[in-house]
């Protein structure tokens, strides 16, 4: 027998949660599935913590998406009572002279800084010296840096937020099915999903399967999508007296490219230890084949090449890792657009590893879009067009 339903979210993680979630604050029939338990490790949302930040360097096309984000956590965290944003303040270095390169873009503390004056974002422009008379966590500034501080950024605990839309969602009337894989997705007339518990037969479907909306979607995806392995490393402090209750999240490059950097979060209430990572785009992997397993030696050289000398009281030791996968678009952009070809499949994934800020957001102009409602938000930048 074939199943209808007006909606169905295919993936369940970031993106999918937050779609579920307002569509079902808009009383629409929805069906999630997963073929997960979300929140899980198998995907791009583990891991404790998220940067955010409201003036995002990446473009003011963001801006709107990550400020509705922020309004929609508060709103979740007053009907749960869950903590899901700390607004402990972002900072964001780059070294004094020279270029720099970071998520694709050029001078990525002069364009945050644009972003936040265009969008009246509470910000300051601060340099090295100024950093570590501040923020003593940071360690052999040349004191000529670079750097935006912006007191309303932080960070987010990805799973708490996750788990977060997906109960009102369910709470709200939207139905959650786990342990479900989708096997293929068609259209004639209606969408046609097969799923490993049977067929489903929607008005409207949106893929929001992060690393494995290609092998999912085929054409023009796989051509478009590619999805590196990054991983997560806590390391032990010796010494917490540097990270007082200001301390901030923090992006910070130290040379020209963008593997020359590293970025962190200050430890958790009650923890000993600072979680930071970088990012790399050479080795290609896969959803399925993707290597979990973190090996010590990777720990090693993330501390000898950016950890060691930068962060006060951090030593080599590590206590928990973690491998996760960035999807990622040729322009290190987003997708949020009509699939090409079938006009009631909406694709919203993509987020070549910075689009958890704007998850919530996105959840929120995803389903006015499915409703018919008005777009409060221009989606142009997102779209696949630009890449033809
Ligand atoms: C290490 C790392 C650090 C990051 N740091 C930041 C940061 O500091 N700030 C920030 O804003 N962003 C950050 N990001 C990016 C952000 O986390 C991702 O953009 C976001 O989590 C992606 O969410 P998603 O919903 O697209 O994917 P996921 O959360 O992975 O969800 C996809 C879901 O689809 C399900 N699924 C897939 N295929 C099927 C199928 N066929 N049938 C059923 N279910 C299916 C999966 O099980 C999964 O649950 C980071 C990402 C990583 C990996």
């Amino acid at each position: 027998m074939t199943e209808q339903a007006d909606f169905v979210i295919i993936g369940l993680g970031a993106m999918g949660s937050a779609v579920l979630y307002q569509l079902a604050k808009r009383g629409a029939h929805a069906i999630g599935v997963d073929r997960f338990a979300p929140p899980h490790r198998m995907g791009s949302s583990h891991g404790e913590t998220r940067i955010t930040r409201q003036a995002v360097g990446e473009g003011g096309d963001y801006a709107p998406l990550v400020l509705n984000s922020h309004r929609i956590w508060r709103e979740l965290e007053a009907d749960t009572g869950e903590k899901l944003l700390n607004d402990c303040g972002v900072l964001v270095m780059a070294p004094g002279t020279g270029p720099t390169s970071h998520h694709g873009k050029p001078d990525f503390v002069a364009r945050s800084i644009e972003v936040a004056r265009d969008f009246g974002i509470k910000h300051e422009v601060l340099d090295g010296a100024e950093v570590a008379r501040r923020f003593p966590q940071f360690l052999g500034l040349a004191g000529n840096e670079k750097a935006y501080y912006e007191p309303g950024g932080g960070y987010v605990f990805p799973e708490r937020c996750i788990s977060a839309q997906l109960n009102r969602g369910s709470q709200l009337g939207a139905q959650i099915r786990t342990g479900v894989e989708v096997l293929s997705i068609d259209q004639h007339g209606m969408v046609r999903i097969e799923t490993s518990s049977g067929t489903i037969q929607a008005q409207q479907a949106v893929v929001t399967a992060g690393g494995w909306t290609a092998p999912l979607l085929g054409a023009p995806f796989d051509r478009l999508l590619t999805v590196n392995r990054q991983v997560l490393h806590w390391y032990e402090l010796d010494d917490l007296a540097a990270y007082g209750p200001d301390a901030p999240a923090f992006v910070w490059m130290h040379g020209a490219t963008d593997v020359d950097y590293l970025y962190g979060f200050p430890p958790l209430p009650g923890d000993r230890r600072i979680k930071v990572a970088t990012e790399q785009y050479e080795t290609l992997t896969t959803a399925n084949t993707i290597d979990r397993e973190v090996d010590p030696a990777e720990s090693a050289e993330m501390y000898r090449k950016h950890v060691k000398g930068r962060l006060a009281g951090a030593t080599p030791r590590v206590t928990q890792t973690a491998a996760c996968l960035y999807t990622v678009t040729p322009d290190r952009g987003f997708i949020i657009d009509r699939h090409p070809r079938y006009d009631r499949i909406f694709v919203v994934s993509a987020c070549s590893g910075h689009g958890f800020k704007h998850s919530a957001g996105i959840g929120d102009v995803v389903a006015e879009q499915l409703t018919g409602g008005s777009n409060r938000v221009d989606l142009t930048s997102f779209s696949i067009a630009r890449f033809e």
